[in-house]
């Protein structure tokens, strides 16, 4: 019998992961997602979802499903251009491009899929990706499949941008951003980026994943002028304050059209599940009626803040939205830190290099407006105990 090389490779490899410390395992959820979980056999109070609203485990949104279930089954059965399209994704469609305030919309399986569908659809070789260094990996990837030259600035850097955008001598030109950078929980300056797409023509992708149902009152965070402008494409992904699955983009009708035509990741994979949509339908009601979750939301980041703004040694971040990082420093504080609060029955995930710089190891605690008052106390004493101790 020959040696598999590869496979034993892959086992060293393995094997140094998981002596670096770098290897990564998966907790095992026995319970709904939500506020209040069963982790690895303990009852937890969890820190960590993306489940901003509450709206995961909504009992109107699994309602809808069940209901869509009865109707036309589990399966979409085909991809969207062969049979797949039902009804219900078609009505989605039209309800959050009002909503977001698009005239069109395109409804993707995954935020993933999504960015690199559009990406691959918009630019060839001759094109040029210019993309925040803080980016989500999926549109790195994106800006990589697509075979643009990729130039990246640093984060939030709209000078460096300006002027890489004023060297370039790419016909076709898309800038994209997380809107809500998922590990600062920052966000992006999206009058100014559209400014610069204008006066550099060019396109300009946002990436909502973390603002949708969450920022204005729900729709997100583009602004008037965005909403207006066929240059820019906005992504939502739904499985974050949605609760649900999927991804949507909204962008001009042609554009659109363009995408049905040409995303690979939407032509060449079986639809959503129908009773998705149909779950996504009503989310998309209560993400519109959720000023009061909102609202509570609100008030869980002041209270955080407020009781974390001034700890020796570590730092919230600038962010006002649910997704609050305290930086701890070192791999291992943030790690210690991480497992002092599981033993207080807290759920807080640890952020390590390479995911974020050397140096700005993190607990990224995000809030939901499932979370109790109470519960947001509780995290911020057990972790101003843990600061003095
Ligand atoms: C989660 C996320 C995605 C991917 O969305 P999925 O629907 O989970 O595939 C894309 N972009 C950003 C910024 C994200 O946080």
């Amino acid at each position: 019998m020959t040696e598999f090389s590869a496979l034993t490779r892959i086992e060293e490899s393995l094997s140094q992961l998981e002596a670096d410390s770098l290897l990564r395992k998966r907790m095992l959820l026995e319970s709904p997602q939500g506020t209040h979980v069963r982790v690895d056999g303990r009852d937890l109070i969890s820190f960590c979802s993306n489940d901003y609203l509450g709206l995961a485990n909504d009992p109107r949104l699994a309602q809808a499903a069940h209901s869509a279930i009865n109707e036309c089954g589990v399966g979409a059965g085909a991809s969207h251009l062969v049979t797949g399209h039902h009804r219900l994704h078609h009505e989605f469609e039209q309800a959050f491009a009002r909503f977001v305030g698009k005239p069109a919309a395109l409804l993707f399986s995954t935020g993933y899929m999504a960015n690199i569908g559009v990406l691959t659809a918009l630019l060839g070789r001759h094109g040029e990706v210019f993309a925040d260094r803080l980016n989500h990996a999926s549109l790195n990837d994106a800006a990589q499949q697509c075979g643009a030259t990729f130039t990246r600035y640093a984060h939030a850097d709209l000078d460096q941008l300006e002027a890489q955008l004023k060297k370039s001598k790419a016909s076709d030109k898309l800038i994209c951003t997380d809107l809500v950078f998922s590990m600062d929980g920052d966000v992006a300056d999206v009058d100014r980026l559209l400014s610069l797409a204008e006066s550099h023509d060019a396109w300009l992708y946002l990436d909502d994943a973390h603002g949708f149902g969450v920022l204005n009152d729900g729709r997100g965070g583009m602004t008037e002028a965005a909403r207006k402008s066929s240059r820019v494409i906005y992504l939502a992904t739904l499985g974050k304050a949605a609760g649900v699955f999927g991804a949507a983009v909204a962008a001009h009708a042609s554009v659109v059209e363009w995408l049905v035509q040409k995303a690979k990741t939407y032509v060449y994979t079986t639809a959503m599940p129908p009773m998705l949509a149909a779950s996504l339908q009503e989310s998309l009601k209560q993400v519109e009626i959720g000023s009061s979750r909102r609202e509570i939301l609100g008030q869980h980041v002041s209270k955080l803040r407020e009781g974390l703004g001034s700890l020796p040694g570590w730092h919230l971040m600038d962010s006002n939205t649910p997704i609050q990082p305290l930086v701890v420093g070192e791999n291992a504080e943030a790690m210690a830190l991480s497992k002092a609060l599981l033993e207080r029955g807290l759920l807080v995930p640890a952020i390590r290099t390479p995911t974020v710089p050397k140096g700005s190891a993190r607990l990224r605690i995000s809030l939901s407006a499932a979370h109790s008052e109470a519960e947001v106390g509780m995290l911020v004493a057990a972790i101003r105990d843990l600061a003095q101790a």
